[in-house]
């Protein structure tokens, strides 16, 4: 299951490969061993990850004679062990550990780095930013060359990635013109090929980018290589040229797949795929898109996958075959809604942690001002009363101008934060914020052994609704169903839109049983309920699938799986009715059948 997660670490934290490790102070000679074993672990942790595992384990009896320094190093690597094996929570622990109390820099740099890397895979946008912020507080003062190339890598792509190109540009030229010994232009140039290429500044492919590749291959950094063949590929394509595109990727691709860069393959493959379909050559479209749609298939949020549906979608349109094009149609909007959803909530991120940051330093020159003004008044003698009252004056203006911006800025933090949790039509939690909220309900259930449980219900025929009455009539549907079941549901349920006219409720503390009861309760509410005020007519239904923890665990996704099944069957058997998730593990259930509709 961690497998995408473990190739996409591995992709963005190669920067990272053989940063010098910090040296402990040296006293007990107890712990020279230890050190140096740290030391090691910490340079062959990509060349033989195995090894570096079983040198953690070695090191791991002799923590109790390790000094504060080493103790804080042993975190950071076995931190940096669980974000490439996956393991999110122990990760951020760790990692957050060191980042927070470390007091060697260099350390906390690399912890920050690393940190900002498994943010950003875990789409932790704001996370992400807030650690990146520190970091660049950290950066001046970091000599250690490897690990300042190695964060700026990653302060780079993250921003990058959320819309920020000036900045993300100007940290890849700063690994460009100043790289550490032992690198090259390798990959400064691919951040910076790959900062222009999403900001669509490129113009053309100059031959720095290229003799960057042939620096990357020859040093051995291959995915560096191929990921700025990636970016010169997709311009390629995007200017007309598919035959170029495909040229400069084909030859590469084999390579690449014998690795286990998935995230990157996908990329290929969904370039490649335009490509063909650009040269009508419809075979090769369809199993190059149908590859990268696989090879994304855990990450839903990428542009392969979106690529993937779209190009497959028009090759099924272009050989008449209406119905799989539909069905294709149908995924390529998914798919291309949850990816422009991520980018924006990038970005969002982004801003509401630049405002934070902003709002923070107008508060420390509000109390700066506010020590100069008693400074100053104090230590005003009779003869400069005057001069010092006027300065006085000016310097109040002024704390009342930075007061009034510190407010305002505030008010706009808010804003971004409710617009970041909300749905924007409804005002419920958006998906999200309800997989935030769940998890945290669904852990604390499972710390004090509560059940809890999962409803997820879908309103009927709404397609019919949005063609007969018009889109505006559609949202006024959907804000209508919201608010009947808001009356219905308790202060501690979390309710959220899962995305076009799906939604979900778990319920806390609660037995499947009354969890049947509740949703029957909902179904009623909505179908007694005239879909609009203006149209007393217009009634609509919905179909309902409940899971419970009883039988799924505490895992949100399980319950969303074993819900999401419950249903589709309540929709085969002619919707407006309840489904429990399938029953057999529950002892007593006694719903393990369909209300009638
Ligand atoms: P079923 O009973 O099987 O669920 O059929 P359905 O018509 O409800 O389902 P389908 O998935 O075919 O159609 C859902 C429609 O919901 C398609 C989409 O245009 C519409 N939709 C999604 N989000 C919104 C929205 O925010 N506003 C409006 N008005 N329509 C939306
Ligand atoms: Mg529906
Ligand atoms: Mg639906």
């Amino acid at each position: 299951m961690r497998r995408w997660f473990r190739h996409a670490v591995f992709l963005l934290a190669m920067p990272l490969l053989g940063v010098a490790g910090v040296h402990a102070e040296s006293d007990p000679v107890a712990t020279a061993k230890a050190v140096r074993m740290l030391d090691q672990a910490d340079q062959i942790k990509h060349a033989d990850f195995d090894g570096f595992s079983r040198m953690l384990q070695d090191i791991e009896p002799m923590r109790g004679q390790l000094d504060s320094a080493s103790v804080s190093k042993l975190a950071f690597l076995e931190g940096w062990r669980a974000t490439w094996v996956g393991d999110f929570d122990k990760a951020r622990a760790l990692l957050e550990g060191v980042a927070d109390t470390s007091t060697d820099t260099v350390l906390r740099v690399r912890a920050l780095a690393t940190l900002i890397n498994l943010f950003g895979i875990a789409h932790r946008y704001e996370d992400a930013f807030r650690r990146l912020n520190q970091m660049q507080e950290l950066l001046p003062s970091v000599r250690d060359g490897r690990a300042r190339f190695a964060a700026l890598g990653e302060a780079s792509q993250l921003l990058s990635s959320a819309g920020q190109f000036d900045a993300a540009e100007a940290y890849a030229k700063q690994m460009v013109d100043d790289p550490p010994v032992g690198e090259g232009e390798c990959k400064g140039m691919q951040h910076l090929l790959r900062a222009r290429r999403e900001a669509n500044r490129l113009v053309t492919i100059e031959p720095m980018y290229r003799s960057a590749i042939d620096a990357c291959d020859s040093s051995g950094d291959t995915v560096f290589a191929d990921t700025m063949r990636s970016d010169i590929g997709s311009f390629y394509l995007h200017h007309g040229q598919p035959k170029a595109a495909i040229e400069l990727l084909l030859p590469h691709r084999d390579d690449l797949r014998d690795t286990s860069y998935a995230t990157l393959l996908a990329e290929f493959d969904a370039t490649l795929a335009s490509a063909y379909l650009a040269m009508d050559d419809l075979p090769n479209a369809r199993r190059l898109a149908l590859s990268a749609v696989a090879g994304s298939v855990r990450d839903e949020y990428t542009d392969p996958r979106r690529t993937g549906f779209k190009v497959l979608y028009e090759v099924e349109q272009r050989i008449g075959n209406a119905q799989a094009a539909l069905a294709y149609h149908e995924q390529y909007m998914a798919a291309d809604k949850a990816y422009l959803d991520d980018i924006s909530a990038r970005s969002l991120a982004f801003q509401i942690v630049d405002q934070q940051v902003v709002a923070r330093k107008a508060e420390v020159d509000t109390l700066n001002k506010q020590n100069e003004i008693l400074r100053l008044s104090n230590a005003l003698d009779h003869k400069e009363v005057e001069t010092g009252r006027l300065y006085i004056f000016v310097l109040g203006l002024t704390l009342v101008g930075i007061v009034a911006l510190v407010l305002r800025l505030r008010r706009s933090q808010l804003r971004f934060m409710r617009m970041a949790r909300r749905d924007g039509l409804t005002g419920i939690c958006n998906r999200e914020h309800f997989v935030e909220q769940s998890e945290r309900v669904l852990a604390y259930g499972a710390r004090s052994d509560r059940g809890a449980c999962l409803i997820l219900f879908d309103l009927d025929h709404f397609k019919n609704v949005n063609d007969t009455w018009g889109h505006a009539v559609g949202d006024e549907v959907l804000k209508r169903a919201v608010d009947v079941c808001r009356r219905a549901l308790h202060a501690c349920d979390v309710f959220g839109r899962l995305g076009g006219e799906e939604f979900a409720v778990l319920l806390p503390d609660c037995s499947p049983a009354q969890a049947r009861a509740r949703a029957e309760q909902l179904r009623l509410s909505i179908s007694a309920t005239s879909a609009t005020p203006s149209r007393p007519e217009l009634v609509v239904t919905a179909s309902f699938g409940v899971a419970s923890t009883l039988q799924c665990g505490f895992e949100l996704h399980r319950l969303l799986v074993v819900a999401d099944g419950a249903l589709y069957r309540a929709k085969r058997s002619g919707r407006n009715c309840v489904f429990m998730g399938d029953s057999g593990d529950i002892p007593d259930s006694p719903y393990p059948v369909a209300a009638s509709g």
